[in-house]
Formats: structure tokens, C-alpha cells, sequence
């Protein structure tokens, strides 16, 4: 007997013969991949490294890397972690069984992993085995006024580029232990946050270099793809010289809308329904695309970066990626896909589906 979901199932799978672009999911964790693959999601598009530290045990061992003083002591708690994200990356790369996965590397705005009150200062001296005078101090060194717009992303990267060589070794040795002759794992790896080509190169170099001490040590060869996050507005006018050495461009509408508008997306609710309600935005720009502004930054991204590599994969994975209109824009863009939250993904599949038989009504 045919049941309700035997039939949503078979209206999803009409839709997928339909549509003509891509859906994601975004997803961290292997309980999110298990989700995005039972909804059929197409792979991974936005895996946020990050967000793997935030229970207590990885985040104190975060925070020793991030508090280190010395290179030896980087250097030890980076060693903890390799194993631990080489086991994150292989369940994530397991659970979605060769679909695609891309993992952009760690962007944390460091006030996210900074302990905030006392009770916090005296747990991570606890912790840490140091003094509490000595914890204050290197919180205060580490203290950004606009944590949003410091040291984040590829910023950290580059100052410290020991980071981004252990998440890369951690994802190129997973890649290794999961691929099978039948299902060979090509991981993709996305860079947060670029404004500029340089970075692109700095980050590309160190990447090419765990490669090959990756092949080297372990006889095996692998592929992976490397590419960037679209979330500064001059990564969008600059995606011509940045798509060279890149193989896709991920647009995040999150940043992008924040730095459109110089807007905080931290804080703009708290005047958001004002200016809805007095017609300054038509609607709120960090729910509905913005297709005029952020639009616009999208679109020239798409086309700049095409002109360099007339091939290249094109994508959204910020909040927008699961809504109709949003799907609208970025399949009229020409982007390859759009990667939304687990849940999103049925009716991101349906609304794809509507607009590709939409176009063939005419
Ligand atoms: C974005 O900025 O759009 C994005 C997807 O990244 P995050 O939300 O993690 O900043
Ligand atoms: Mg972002």
C-alpha cells in the first residue's frame, strides 16, 4: 500500500528529472550529512569547520592553539587536533558516500572562541594550567573591536598558516582512508573570506605543499579541488584575477549582505521591522536576496570569474540558497548549484523543478 511518503518520495524524484540546477546542504555534522543525504541533497556544499569546536573538550583544545605563545606549544595542540578533524572529515566524507563534499576551512571570528566572563577566564586558566592574570592578558591581546571584520577567515590563515595545513592534511588523509577504487573521494576545499588574489595564492601554495608530503608519505595519489568563498565585496569585482587559480567560487550572501550594506547581521534585527515598515528595504536583505544591491555584486561575480575559466563551478551556500526566488536568481546567473540547511533541501529540489518547467511552458 502506497503510503504519503511513498508519494512525496516520487514527487521529489519527478521534480529531480526536471530541475536543472544543483541543491546542497549545508552541514557540519555527520548527524546534518545524514539529514542532507536523506533528503537527497546533492553533497555538501558548505561544511563550516568551525563549528566542529564548539563543544567543551575540542574548544579547549582550540583555544590552547589560539592562546599559544610559542611555537611548540601551537604546534602540540595542533598535533591533538589533526586526528580529531581527520575523524570529522571521514565520517562527513563516509556518510555521504562519494557525493560531493566541500569543507571551507576554519573562520572563526575569534570573539566566538575567546571566553567571555570571569567564570570563563578562570576555567580555560584551569585548563590550561596557567595563571589567571596570564589568561586575562592574552584574551585582551586577542580582543578585536569588530571581531566580524578582523581577524577572521584566510586572515587567520595567513598569520597563521599552521591551521589551514592541519585541517588540509586532516581532509586529504580522510579522502585517502575513505576512497575505493569505485568511489574515489575528491575533496573540496573553500577559502573564507578572500578580498584579494594574493591570498588565494599564499593559501594555494601551502595547500599544494600538504599534498605532496601527503602523497609522498603515503604512496597514494589523490584529486581535490580548491576554491573560494565570495563574501567581500571586492572578492566579487576582483573574481577575475581570483578564479585563476581557483576551481569554484562559492558565493556567501551572509557576509556579503553585511558588507554590502555595512550592515552587522548580528544586529540588524534590532531595527530591521523600522525600516521594513518605513519603506527604507522592501524587505529584510539577510532573509530575502537582496537583487538589487548584493544581486548585482553576485551576477558581475559569476561573469568576471567566467571570464577567467569559462568553466568554472558557481554557487551560493549562504542562508538565501534554500529560498524560490533565491534559487531563481542563481539559476538564471548560471550558477551550477545552490546549498541550503538540511531541511530546505525538498523544497529548494521542488522549486528548481518549477522553474525549469516554468521555462518550458515559456
Ligand atoms: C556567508 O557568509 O554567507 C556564509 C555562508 O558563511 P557564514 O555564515 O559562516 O559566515
Ligand atoms: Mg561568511
Amino acid at each position: 500500500e502506497a503510503t504519503l511518503d511513498d508519494a512525496f518520495q516520487t514527487l521529489l524524484s519527478w521534480a529531480d528529472d526536471e530541475r536543472d540546477i544543483g541543491i546542497r546542504a549545508n552541514a557540519d555534522t555527520p548527524a546534518d550529512a545524514q539529514t542532507a543525504k536523506m533528503f537527497l541533497a546533492q553533497g555538501i556544499g558548505l561544511c563550516r569547520t568551525e563549528h566542529m569546536f564548539f563543544e567543551d573538550d575540542r574548544l579547549t583544545v582550540m583555544r590552547e592553539m589560539i592562546f599559544a605563545e610559542s611555537s611548540e606549544d601551537r604546534s602540540a595542540a595542533l598535533k591533538r587536533l589533526l586526528p580529531v578533524q581527520r575523524a570529522d572529515f571521514t565520517e562527513l566524507f563516509r556518510t555521504m558516500a562519494g557525493l560531493p563534499v566541500c569543507l571551507r576551512l576554519l573562520d572563526p571570528p575569534l570573539h566566538e572562541f575567546l571566553p567571555s566572563d570571569h567564570a570563563g577566564h578562570r576555567a580555560l586558566a584551569e585548563a590550561l594550567d596557567i595563571p589567571l592574570s596570564d589568561v586575562t592578558r592574552r584574551v585582551e591581546a586577542l580582543s578585536e573591536y569588530n571581531p566580524m571584520l578582523g581577524m577572521r577567515g584566510v586572515r587567520l590563515g595567513i598569520k597563521v598558516p599552521e591551521i589551514y595545513d592541519m585541517q588540509v592534511r586532516a581532509i586529504f588523509e580522510a579522502a585517502i582512508s575513505v576512497t575505493t577504487p569505485e568511489m574515489p573521494i575528491v575533496p573540496e576545499i573553500m577559502i573564507p573570506l578572500v578580498s584579494a588574489k594574493r591570498e588565494v595564492e599564499l593559501v594555494k601554495m601551502r595547500v599544494d605543499i600538504v599534498a605532496a608530503a601527503v602523497r609522498a608519505e603515503t604512496g597514494v595519489d589523490f584529486d581535490y579541488k580548491l576554491g573560494v568563498m565570495v563574501e567581500t565585496p571586492r572578492a566579487a569585482l576582483r573574481a577575475e584575477d581570483i578564479a585563476e587559480s581557483t576551481s569554484f567560487l562559492s558565493f556567501g550572501t551572509n557576509d556579503l549582505t553585511q558588507m554590502t550594506y555595512g550592515l552587522s547581521r548580528d544586529d540588524a534585527g534590532r531595527f530591521m521591522s523600522e525600516y521594513v515598515a518605513q519603506g527604507v528595504f522592501a524587505e529584510d536583505p539577510f532573509h530575502t536576496l537582496d537583487v538589487d544591491g548584493v544581486g548585482e555584486l553576485l551576477i558581475l561575480g559569476a561573469k568576471r570569474g567566467r571570464m577567467a575559466r569559462p568553466g568554472l563551478t558557481l554557487s551560493m551556500c549562504g542562508e538565501h540558497g534554500g529560498n524560490p526566488e533565491s534559487i531563481a536568481f542563481c539559476r538564471a546567473a548560471g550558477f551550477d548549484y545552490v546549498s541550503c540547511s538540511p531541511f530546505r533541501v525538498p523544497v529548494a529540489r521542488l522549486a528548481a523543478a518549477q522553474l525549469a518547467i516554468l521555462d518550458k511552458l515559456g
